[in-house]
């Protein structure tokens, strides 16, 4: 049987645009669909308007920094109005080179919403589309509690066009999307509440990380309230008053709720063409992303395992090769994957918490707390902690764990490191580079401690 391409890209974000445009360079017919905006999640109402976001709520903190080095700058006020349209008009900038790179590279784009009528049919707006391939990469949504009043609060998606920047805001949930939106805020002069079920904030993250990112959220003024069970939203008068199920509330200008994101499956009739879901929504996808039914792909966080965009457009990447590549296809590790959180101070990690290797064997612990020189002269309590976690039989680095200044930027080098298979006595033997935060990680001299050897000797 012919069909009308050779592949069909359902959504068009960061996973999507990338396995399209490789597919149709290696000469394959491509088509795609995007409902919504092109760039996806990541461009649009993600990754990179939440980092412009972030720059924007350090300048003010920057600004009195700079008094320590002799500068006589006013911190000023914030025109929120102002940084939202230089935000806006670099993400237009973003959407049309998608649409570009698309385009070139002779990839058909349909702006309309896809789904299925059978394996091998697509409804994509008005038309009816045969493909041999299909990949899904549709992405996911933000969740809303199921509570009364919710529709009064906002989730991710609003909070980057929002007219006015609220005074007092309260904002639920502490995964990555809750804490670097209370930093920013905070850091543009919001009275920020942060509510949260657990002790500490960032669940799965090393658990010293979170101790320390707890004092540091404090200490920017963020208010933390933690074991929280939500009750209901309601108006009153001219706020929103948040209740709790133990009787404590909140009125503020605006409630956010950063609690997690769903697949984005809702709409695409998977039953008509028998893909298979688990029971998170997420699509049941192989190693080689195939899903339940062989010639339907699943790529980025519709499959919901790691959701993020390096991720996404690593795996569109691979199976744009893989389907039409010449062998063998450009090959990616998840088993070290580097990460951020663009808090205030930003947090790097990669590989195993402490806790998480300590389970599977036992684990030399290096540590270090210090303060970054400009903080010497600025007087900012703002300090710095890594930590590095090394299996003691074999000493290959498991996981390199940093709150602090440019924390981010060293951890793609960690996560290089590790990728080849580091060990300890790789970073002794590494020179440093001087003055930097960054020749830390190579003169950890003194073992804080071991961790694992209570689960030995239980064994
Ligand atoms: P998406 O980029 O979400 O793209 C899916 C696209 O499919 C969307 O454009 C959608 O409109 C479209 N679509 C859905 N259904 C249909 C349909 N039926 N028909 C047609 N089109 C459809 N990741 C990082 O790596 N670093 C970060 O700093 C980071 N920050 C984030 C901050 C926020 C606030 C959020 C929400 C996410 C962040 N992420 C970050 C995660 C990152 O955005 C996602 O992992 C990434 O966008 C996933 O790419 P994707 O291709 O799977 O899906």
């Amino acid at each position: 049987m012919s069909y009308d391409y050779d592949l069909f890209v359902i959504g068009g974000g960061s996973g999507g645009v990338r396995c399209a445009r490789i597919a149709a360079g290696h000469g394959a017919r491509v088509g795609i669909a995007e409902e919504l905006h092109w760039g996806g999640t990541c461009v649009n109402v993600g990754c990179v308007p939440k980092k412009l976001m972030v720059q924007a709520a350090e300048y003010g903190a920057w600004a009195d920094d700079a008094h320590g080095f002799g500068w006589s700058t006013k911190r000023g006020t914030h025109d929120w109005q102002a940084f939202i349209a230089s935000k806006d008009h670099e993400i237009a900038r973003l959407n049309s080179a998608y649409v570009r790179i698309l385009d070139g590279a002779g990839v058909v784009s349909h702006k309309a919403r896809a789904s299925f009528i059978n394996a091998h049919t697509l409804q994509v707006g008005e038309q009816r589309l045969t493909a041999a391939n299909i990949v899904i990469a549709t992405g996911g949504l933000p969740v809303r509690p199921q509570i009364e009043g919710a529709e009064l609060g906002i989730v991710s998606d609003d909070a980057f066009s929002l007219e006015q920047r609220p005074d007092r805001i309260t904002l639920v949930g502490s995964g990555y999307i809750g804490i670097e939106f209370a930093g920013i805020f905070a850091g543009l002069g919001s009275e920020v509440d942060l509510l949260y079920r657990q002790d500490l904030p960032l669940a799965g993250f090393d658990h010293e990380i979170r101790q320390h990112l707890a004092r540091a959220l404090q200490r920017n003024g963020i208010r933390l309230h933690t074991s929280i069970k939500l009750h209901k939203v309601e108006q009153v008068g001219a706020c929103k008053r948040l209740s709790l199920s133990d009787g404590r509330h909140f009125d503020s200008d605006l409630v956010f709720f950063a609690l997690g994101r769903v697949p984005h499956t809702a709409q695409l009739a998977l039953a008509a063409a028998g893909v298979a879901t688990n029971e998170r929504g997420g699509i049941v996808v192989d190693a080689e992303n195939r899903s339940s039914v062989p010639h339907i792909y699943a790529i980025g966080d519709v499959s919901n395992r790691l959701n993020l965009t390096p991720v996404a457009i690593a795996e569109g990447h691979h199976l744009a090769d893989r389907l039409f590549g010449p062998p063998p296809p450009r090959s990616w590790s998840f088993a070290a994957v580097p990460t951020a959180v663009f808090s205030s101070p930003p947090i790097g990690t990669v590989g195993l918490s402490e806790h998480e290797a300590a389970r599977h064997g036992t684990v030399d612990i290096y540590t270090t707390e210090f303060t970054a020189m400009r903080h010497k002269l600025t007087g900012r309590d703002r300090p710095s902690f890594l930590k590095l976690v090394v299996d003691q039989a074999s000493q290959r680095i498991l996981g390199a764990h940093m709150i602090g200044e440019d924390a981010p930027e060293m951890t793609q080098g960690l996560g290089i490191a590790m990728t080849a298979g580091a060990t300890k006595q790789d970073f002794d033997r590494t020179i440093g580079i001087h003055p930097t935060a960054a020749e830390e990680w190579v003169t950890l001299r003194q073992r804080t401690r071991v961790a694992g050897e209570e689960r030995k000797a239980a064994e």
